[in-house]
């Protein structure tokens, strides 16, 4: 059956689903290896300095090898949110859900996760709770394994 749009345009219904293996190379493992130990690792850019989370083999504005690791703070600041209220293919959680950007202490870029431990009940709640320039800190989950998911989600503090 055919449906369409307000505007009478039809309607595709499909679905796609890709499945792919990626190595992670020595980068990525190290900063999986990292969350599986409940620590946040950067890397240093040893031309123009920046620290940059997730890390890089290669800083991307130098082009020369980031070998230089830090371990960040695991707080820091909301810079950008978007509230999902909708599900779609490949979602990291079951909506509703805020995806945030938080600028880590001691990083100088932004680090994309999610903002849990709050009213996700309605908009309005969620407006009310979540605001760029509040502190966020790191939540873990219990079990590690490797992944991005170690870290539960970013939640205000205080
Ligand atoms: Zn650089």
């Amino acid at each position: 059956m055919v449906s369409f749009t307000r505007d009478g345009f039809p309607i595709i219904e499909a679905e796609a689903k890709v499945t792919y293996e990626l190595a992670q190379g020595a980068t990525w493992h190290r900063f999986f290896e990292g969350l599986r130990q409940a620590k946040v690792l950067a890397n240093r850019c040893p031309s123009c300095q920046r620290v940059l989370v997730p890390p890089r083999g290669f800083c991307p504005r130098c082009f020369v090898e980031m070998d230089e690791w830090v371990e960040l703070p695991q707080e820091g600041v909301l810079v950008g949110w978007c509230l999902t209220e909708m599900g779609y293919f490949g979602q990291p959680t079951e909506p509703p859900f805020v995806t945030g950007v938080v600028n880590l202490d001691g990083a100088d870029c932004g680090f994309i996760h999610l903002v849990g431990g709050i009213d996700l009940s309605e908009e309005a709640a969620v407006r009310k709770a979540v605001r760029n320039g509040m502190r966020v800190k790191v939540i873990w989950n219990t079990e590690k394994r490797g992944c991005i998911m170690d870290i539960r989600h970013f939640t205000p503090m205080g």
